[in-house]
C-alpha cells in the first residue's frame, strides 16, 4: 500500500513544527512547505539543502522551500481581506499559501493539509469563523488538518476515512503556549524559535517603509520587482530626490548584504582611506544621463559614505570615496554631509 503523504505549512515556529510531527508519527510522509516572500526568509533560498538538513536535524521534518514571491508582491496592493495593525495581510497571505499548497498537492500525491493554527490564539487569523473562511477562500475544504486544535472542531475526512487518528490529535486554544511547550518537551523538541516570528510586515518601522514604497516612493517601485522591495530591509535609507534611492550598510554584515544584492544598474560608494558603510544607489546608470548635475548628486552621496564613516581622531573629516559605476570606477576626496542634510533625506 502507498504510504499516506501529506502537506504541511510551516512557519517554522513552534506550532507548525508540533503540527507537522503529530502527524508524522502517525506514520503518515508529512512534507513540510516552507515558504518564502521578501518579506520573510527569502535569504533561506541561498542555502536550501543546508536548511532543509537542519530542519530534518531539529525537528525530523523533511522541508522544502517554495518561493511564492511574485503572487505576494501583487497580493500586497489590494489584499481582500485588508491589512493588520501595519502591513500585514495575514488572513490573505495564509490563504495564499494554502492555495499554493493545494497547487502541489498532485505533484507529491497527497491526500490532506496541516496546518499549526490553534483556535484563538491570534486575534485577527485564527478566530474560528475566520479559520473557516481562509479554509473557503483557499479552496481547501474538506483538505485541511489542524492536529493541535482539530478536537474542538468537527471530524475532518483525513480522520473520517482514517488517514490519521483522531484520538492523538489536539485540543488546543487561546493564546497560551503552555501546552504546546509540553508537548515539544514530550516529543524532545527543545530548541524553537520564539513566537515573535521575522515578518518584516508586523515590524513598525519597515512595514511603514514597504507602504510607502508601494504608494509611489519611487516611480520605479509600480514595478514591484521582488530585487527592490527586499532591499527595503537592508542599512539606513535615503531619498535624495525623485527616484535617488541610496542605501548605506550600518555594518560590515550589511555591506556584504547590499553588494550581494547590486544589481546591474546599481552604483557602488565607498572610503577607500578608513572603515565605514558601503553605499549602493539603486538603478543609477539608468538615471545618471537624466541627472542635470552630477557632480552635485555624488557630492550628496560620498558625503553621507563619509558622514556614517568611522571617525578618526587627528585626521581631516573628509576622505577619498571610490565610485564604482559598474562600466567605470573614479576616486574623489569629498567632505562629510552635514547632519541636517542626511536627516532631511532619511526614509
Ligand atoms: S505575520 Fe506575515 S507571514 Fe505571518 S500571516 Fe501575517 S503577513 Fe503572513
Amino acid at each position: 500500500m502507498n504510504k499516506r503523504v501529506a502537506l504541511g505549512l510551516f512557519s517554522g515556529g513552534l506550532d507548525s513544527i508540533l503540527a507537522c510531527r503529530v502527524v508524522a508519527d502517525q506514520g503518515v510522509r508529512v512534507i513540510a512547505l516552507k515558504f518564502v516572500t521578501p518579506f520573510f526568509d527569502h535569504e533561506l533560498l541561498d542555502r536550501r539543502e543546508e536548511y532543509a538538513r537542519s530542519m530534518q536535524a531539529k525537528y525530523g521534518l523533511e522541508v522544502e522551500l517554495v518561493d511564492v514571491s511574485e503572487g505576494y508582491l501583487r497580493l500586497l496592493e489590494n489584499p481582500v481581506h485588508g491589512f493588520g495593525k501595519h502591513f500585514n495581510p495575514c488572513i490573505d497571505c495564509k490563504i495564499l499559501m494554502l492555495r499554493r499548497a493545494r497547487e502541489l498537492m498532485p505533484m507529491y500525491s497527497a491526500s490532506f493539509l496541516v496546518t499549526g493554527e490553534v483556535l484563538g490564539q491570534r486575534p485577527m487569523s485564527q478566530r474560528r469563523d475566520t479559520l473557516r473562511v481562509i479554509e473557503r477562500d483557499s479552496g481547501c475544504s474538506g483538505l485541511l488538518l489542524r492536529p493541535l486544535s482539530a478536537k474542538l472542531m468537527a471530524p475532518t475526512p483525513a480522520e473520517t476515512e482514517g488517514l490519521v487518528d483522531r484520538e492523538r490529535l489536539y485540543g488546543f486554544s487561546g493564546r497560551g503556549r503552555r501546552q504546546q511547550k509540553l508537548l515539544a518537551a514530550e516529543m524532545g523538541i527543545t530548541e524553537y524559535p520564539t513566537p515573535a516570528g521575522g515578518c518584516m510586515l508586523t515590524d513598525p518601522n519597515l512595514a511603514a517603509r514597504i507602504k510607502h514604497f508601494y504608494n509611489g516612493l519611487f516611480s520605479f517601485g509600480e514595478a514591484r520587482a521582488v530585487g527592490d522591495v527586499r532591499l527595503l530591509s537592508v542599512g539606513r535609507q535615503f531619498k535624495l530626490g525623485d527616484d535617488l534611492w541610496f542605501i548605506l550598510g550600518r555594518d560590515e554584515r550589511e555591506n556584504i548584504r547590499l553588494e550581494k544584492m547590486r544589481g546591474p544598474d546599481d552604483w557602488l560608494l565607498r572610503m577607500t582611506v578608513r572603515p565605514g558603510p558601503l553605499g549602493l544607489l539603486r538603478h543609477a546608470g539608468l538615471q545618471a544621463p537624466g541627472w542635470p548635475d552630477e557632480a552635485e548628486v555624488l557630492r550628496r552621496l560620498a558625503g553621507l559614505v563619509v558622514r556614517y564613516g568611522k571617525k578618526v581622531a587627528d585626521e581631516p573629516p573628509e576622505a577619498e570615496v571610490m565610485i564604482d559605476k559598474g562600466a567605470s570606477i573614479v576616486h574623489q576626496r569629498f567632505a562629510p554631509l552635514a547632519d541636517d542634510d542626511a536627516q532631511l533625506w532619511r526614509i
